[in-house]
């Protein structure tokens, strides 16, 4: 039986005052019967760390480099994120795929920096809606998830996997139950295949997911969890969507 896990992804949104208030909201809540993070802007990994010491809430970063270090202006290595206390680092989120035109591949050389830390990398997979329409789905998403598998061989197991249909992403349109089982069931195969380790892997999913919806999609048989954007940012929410799973 896989234990679930609910990770916020804050994306740029916070500031000292919001962030304490939410954090507070969070630990105060605790325990929860599944593994919580949050994933914080850089900036903010300080004071996140300060304030969940001795909590058994989880914390991680939204991006890190590929590169171990070097002259690479605005980057923030994994070795840094490691030294932050970081668990959890999400790597190939659909917005940096779209915004920063991130590759499959350099996706899956950052899951393989954050490895070798030793941080877990949340590795994001999702078609978009035109994908879907076209009857991609399917296609996109195992092509996303090979070139990681290929590149971090062995080690593919210890990776989570978050798959983020990028028409449900802050739409308020969230897959149905059945539309997400059947790529996580696709995705599980695809990991089968690579990996002893597959059936004790975490997926997760990720689309507007919020109080009233998390609980039928997380009892789905292959989903073991969320990836939380707009809902993380308020701590009854997240707190109902990790009491959810
Ligand atoms: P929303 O929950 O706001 O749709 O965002 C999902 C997401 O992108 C999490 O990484």
């Amino acid at each position: 039986m896989r234990r679930k896990l609910v990770a916020g992804n804050w994306k740029m949104h916070g500031n000292h005052k919001a962030n304490a208030e939410l954090l507070d909201g969070i630990s105060g809540a605790r325990p929860f019967g599944c593994d919580v993070a949050v994933c914080v802007p850089f900036p903010y990994l300080s004071e996140v760390a300060v304030a969940l010491a001795g909590s058994d809430v989880r914390w991680g970063a939204q991006d890190c480099s590929q590169h171990e270090q070097g002259a690479y202006t605005g980057e923030v290595s994994a070795g840094m994120l490691h030294e932050f206390g970081c668990r959890y680092v999400i790597v190939g989120h659909s917005e940096r795929r779209q915004y920063h035109a991130e590759s499959d591949q350099l996706v899956a050389d950052k899951a393989k920096a954050a490895l070798g830390k030793g941080i877990t990398p949340i590795v994001c997979v999702g078609e978009t809606l035109a994908q879907r329409e076209a009857g991609e789905t399917e296609a996109v998403v195992k092509r996303q998830l090979s070139a990681v598998i290929h590149t971090l061989a062995h080690c593919a197991g210890e990776m989570v996997v978050a798959y983020e249909p990028v028409w449900a992403i802050g739409t308020g349109k969230v897959a149905t139950p059945e539309q997400a089982q059947a790529v996580h069931a696709v995705l599980r195969a695809q990991l089968r295949a690579a990996t002893p380790r597959a059936d004790q892997m975490t997926l997760l999913y990720g689309g507007s997911v919020k109080p009233d919806n998390a609980a039928v999609l997380f009892a789905q048989p292959d989903i073991d969890g969320g990836l939380i954007g707009g809902a993380a940012l308020k701590a009854a929410d997240f707190v109902a969507i990790c009491r959810a799973a």
